[in-house]
């Protein structure tokens, strides 16, 4: 019933990075790090016609990624990610991108969040991705009582069935983005009857 009225009120829920491979939903989810996925957009849109295999951001100096991903912010520690990252991919996995949590969370500098990511949306495993929307609801709405994000997982992944989890976790983000919001706009909330949230707001 939550996520009937939440995919309801977000049909557009699904992910809003643009990407036609793997290694690209990889690069932009660690490039997406406190900024707005449209801005990355925008730099990926040139990036991935620059860099398409993960020797690509090997091989480039530091330097001149920095200057390609600037625009992101954090570009120094993101352009280490993506070097760190793709030398892993290079070490340990002949370039391809693989397809399991247990994988992919070698990589340095990927985590569960952004392995759930590109499990869910680029290979279509069921995968639940907790970031600080997805926190922030799940608290409110009573499906966690914790705040540690793999705890958070955890409850997610018993309380949704696993075929709806890439659902549930978009359908979270874009509730938290939307309505859900550090100050809620419970009145227009799909789902104010189910919220147990004990500061709801009146206006
Ligand atoms: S009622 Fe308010 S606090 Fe509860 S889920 Fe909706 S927006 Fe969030």
């Amino acid at each position: 019933m939550l996520l009937g009225r939440l995919a309801k009120a977000y049909p557009d829920w699904g992910p809003t990075l643009e990407f036609a491979s793997p290694l690209e939903l990889l690069v932009a989810t660690i490039l997406a790090a406190q900024a707005r996925d449209e801005r990355i957009n925008e730099v990926t849109r040139g990036l991935f016609k620059k860099y398409r295999k993960p020797a690509d951001y090997v091989r480039v100096p530091s330097a001149e990624l920095e200057r390609d991903v600037h625009a992101t912010g954090f570009f120094r520690q993101k352009a280490k990610a993506l070097k760190a990252a793709s030398a892993g991919l290079l070490e340990m996995y002949g370039g391809e991108v693989p397809a399991s949590m247990e994988e992919l969370v070698k990589l340095k500098g990927v985590g569960r969040k952004t392995a759930s990511i590109v499990l869910g949306s680029a290979f279509g495993i069921p995968a639940i991705a907790v970031d600080r929307h997805v926190a922030r609801v799940a608290g409110r709405l009573g499906l966690s009582k914790s705040a540690e994000p793999d705890r958070i997982e955890e409850d997610l992944r018993a309380f949704f069935p696993r075929k709806d989890w890439v659902k549930a976790t978009w359908n979270l983000v874009l509730h938290g983005r939307r309505t859900c919001m550090p100050t809620p706009e419970c009145p227009c909330c799909p789902v104010l009857a189910l919220c147990p949230y004990p500061k709801k707001t009146k206006t």
